[in-house]
């Protein structure tokens, strides 16, 4: 009766109505509800998932008797699981599906009801209305609507908010450009990289009165936030941290508080496990509302860390920062753990680069040797290269008195524009050390340097 009451109530509420649980729900009575939330679907789970049922009894799991993510020890579902056996997570008939390139080279398939995707659409609308869009916007929506989520997810919850809106997909800038101006677009969203494009039309030809810049698949540049604020003369950039195992967002950022995200607390049971000193961990999630493949205890593999102070904003669903890197691309080299959000800080203070860039890591016999390929239009590579290691002893010194010992050679490798990104999704640190014949997943974004010698 409880049950049936506490998921009448939910999968009936309207954007308005999640957007103020997000803003004003207590947090003992969001974990509360999230933890009722998250034992029904570990019975759901076991009950109608081959995948779960089988996991359970391997691990003489009693989903009976489960309370808190804690009780099922170290089980988690992975990326890789996904991309293995996606059928084995379904627990009924699926309307659509939707896939992500998965690490193993097999594409990972995720499946939703369409009633699934109405409900997360109503969870991006709270979301956007939390960020300050409001149905009186009118929407340019750019992203991707090919076999991955972002663009339906969105246009799901622009329908739910109720504005104006083209569906452009990931069409080149250029088309976005020209009809800014025709249908008084206040809104547009965009990958980072797009948006970035975007706003170099902008810069050369001209802008118009937009409101938000709304990115999301990728973090973008720290450096581009601010040069892309002042192109759009006072549109503000928003990021959503989503993907198309979350479905909906999973963090908005609906403040002032542009280095993290606000999490969905109400749709999500997020977990930050395997934790550094710094509390840096994994970012897992647990899906609350989701009957056709929930998710239990998923590994993003993303890296950030929970931030326990409530927010000057005064939305109460917690924090967490920026994402710092992937797990899987976190590489331990050169004497210490090189995440990718080091060498962004590392590069971003340096005048004339682009936002792409990439590290590599290889052996040139036992000599490990970190290039940072960049993209510059600079000839004078030997003042640049002063620059970008006078970054690094700055903001790294325990790196550079390793470089210093000789443990490593670090090099600077400079290209032209538009060379360093091969892929839609640049890999940030690749490493080749142990793997003298790339993988197949590494082959395309590393065409760019075969040719590279110095
Ligand atoms: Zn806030």
């Amino acid at each position: 009766m409880l049950n049936s009451l506490v998921n009448w109530t939910i999968d009936t509420l309207p954007p308005s109505a999640i957007a103020c649980a997000y803003r004003r729900m207590p947090p003992s009575l969001a974990s509360t509800l999230g933890l009722f939330r998250f034992r029904q679907t570990v019975r759901w789970a076991a009950r109608h998932s081959a995948f779960y049922r089988q996991a359970f009894a391997e691990r003489n799991i009693n989903p009976t008797k489960i309370r808190r993510p804690e009780d099922l020890g170290d089980f988690f579902t992975t990326p890789d699981d996904v991309a293995a056996r996606p059928e084995e997570f379904v627990c009924r008939p699926p309307n659509i599906v939707f896939e992500s390139s998965g690490t193993s080279g097999r594409n990972k398939r995720v499946y939703y009801s369409h009633q699934e995707l109405t409900e997360m659409g109503h969870s991006m609308a709270a979301g956007f209305r939390l960020m300050g869009l409001t149905s009186a916007d009118r929407i340019a929506n750019a992203f991707d609507f090919s076999i991955w989520i972002p663009g339906i997810i969105t246009h799901y919850g622009l329908m739910a908010m109720g504005c104006f809106c083209q569906a452009f997909g990931k069409v080149d800038p250029i088309e976005v450009y020209r009809r800014l101006e025709s249908y008084r677009f206040t809104v547009i969203f965009g990958e980072p990289t797009w948006l970035i494009r975007l706003t170099e039309l902008a810069e050369k030809h001209g802008t118009y009165p937009i409101k938000f810049l709304i990115g999301g698949a990728e973090e973008m540049p720290r450096a581009a936030v601010k040069w892309m604020e002042h192109v759009w003369q006072g549109a503000k950039l928003k990021m959503c941290y989503g993907s198309v195992e979350q479905g909906s967002a999973l963090g908005f950022q609906p403040c002032e508080q542009a280095d993290g995200y606000h999490l969905d607390n109400f749709d999500f049971l997020p977990e930050i496990v395997d934790r550094d000193a710094e509390g840096f961990g994994e970012v897992v999630f647990t899906t609350l509302r989701r009957r056709v493949m929930p998710l239990i205890r998923y590994r993003t593999r993303d890296v950030a860390r929970l931030i326990p102070e409530p927010c000057p904003c005064g939305i109460r669903a917690p924090r967490i920062t920026r994402i710092r890197g992937r797990r899987d691309e976190l590489v331990v080299a050169s004497g210490g753990n090189l995440y990718p959000l080091m060498f962004e800080n590392i590069l971003r203070p340096v005048a004339g680069l682009t936002h792409d860039w990439q590290v590599v890591f290889r052996l040139e016999g036992v000599r490990e040797i970190l290039e940072i390929h960049i993209e510059s239009q600079r000839t004078d590579t030997e003042r640049l290269e002063a620059e970008v290691f006078a970054q690094a002893t700055d903001q790294y010194p325990d790196l550079m008195k390793n470089l210093a010992l000789g443990i490593f050679q670090m090099r600077l490798i400079v290209h032209p524009h538009g060379e360093v990104r091969t892929a839609r999704k640049l890999k940030r640190l690749l490493d080749l050390r142990h793997d003298p014949l790339p993988s197949a997943s590494d082959t395309e974004e590393s065409l760019a340097f075969t040719d590279v010698s110095r």
